[in-house]
């Protein structure tokens, strides 16, 4: 097998000193294959968000060991850990995080601009990335001539358009209707089926139940990590 995606080892984390320590991770080891499509699941204050910024190298462990597509994260100086970030990881978040008054495909360009991706390769692969999420006949449109599914979806394609190993969601259905969470998922589930790495934390069963794995968090610790049968909608 070809290496993962993801290995963490014992990763802890503490906050703060003396009497205000808090452990918000105690312990965590976790392996995602390529192709895996995971849910992490866990009420709140359980230790998502701190897992998710260390799994988006975004913070460092206090202890424990990191390799994100077989680099060491913990070895990196900021500046190459901006790099592996950048190069690695597509980030889907909550509130949509898309550029106002600016159209769709600029939106999705941004991250290609970033990397030094010239013009007209550029809005070639945006609006690949546009067709992928199904917004392609929506490229002009500015975030605020577009729904809330519709926006999340852009940002799909903006986490989509620089071929990240890993596509990691905080909370992604979190501001969105019933309608649009089912347009988000089918999204979702398109990618997983060609073979995209996904890692989602969400709250929503509903959302999780579309996983291939489920892994629910206790109080900084995995309490069960299984595989499920997917049910689609
Ligand atoms: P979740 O996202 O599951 O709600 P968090 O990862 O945000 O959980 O928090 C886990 C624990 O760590 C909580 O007890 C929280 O209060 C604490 N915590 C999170 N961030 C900090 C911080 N920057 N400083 C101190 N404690 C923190
Ligand atoms: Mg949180």
């Amino acid at each position: 097998m070809s290496r993962p995606v993801l290995e963490v080892r014992d990763l802890k984390k503490i906050y703060g000193t003396g009497e205000t320590t808090v452990h918000a991770l105690r312990g965590v080891s976790l392996t995602v294959e390529r192709g895996d499509y995971a849910a992490i699941m866990g009420s709140s204050g359980s230790g998502k968000s701190t897992l998710m910024n260390i799994l988006g190298a975004l913070d460092v462990p206090s202890s424990g060991s990191y390799l994100l597509d077989g680099v060491d994260v913990s070895r990196l100086s900021d500046g190459q850990l901006a790099l592996a970030r950048n190069r690695l990881i597509g980030f889907i978040f909550q509130a949509f995080n898309l550029i106002p008054r600016t159209t769709a495909v600029a939106n999705v360009e941004l991250p290609l601009a970033y990397a030094g991706v010239k013009p007209k390769e550029r809005r070639r692969r945006a609006m690949q990335a546009l067709d992928v999420v199904g917004l392609a006949d929506r490229a002009g449109h500015e975030p605020n001539q577009l729904s809330g599914g519709q926006q999340q979806r852009v940002a799909v394609a903006r986490a989509l358009v620089t071929e990240p190993s890993l596509l990691l969601a905080d909370e992604p259905t979190g501001n969105l209707d019933s309608k649009s969470t089912a347009d988000v998922l089918q999204v979702f589930d398109d990618l997983s089926a060609a073979g995209r790495t996904i890692v989602i934390i969400t709250h929503e069963d509903e959302v999780s139940a579309r996983a291939k794995r489920l892994i629910r968090l206790v109080d900084g610790a995995i309490v069960t990590d299984v595989r499920q049968k997917r049910r689609h909608a």
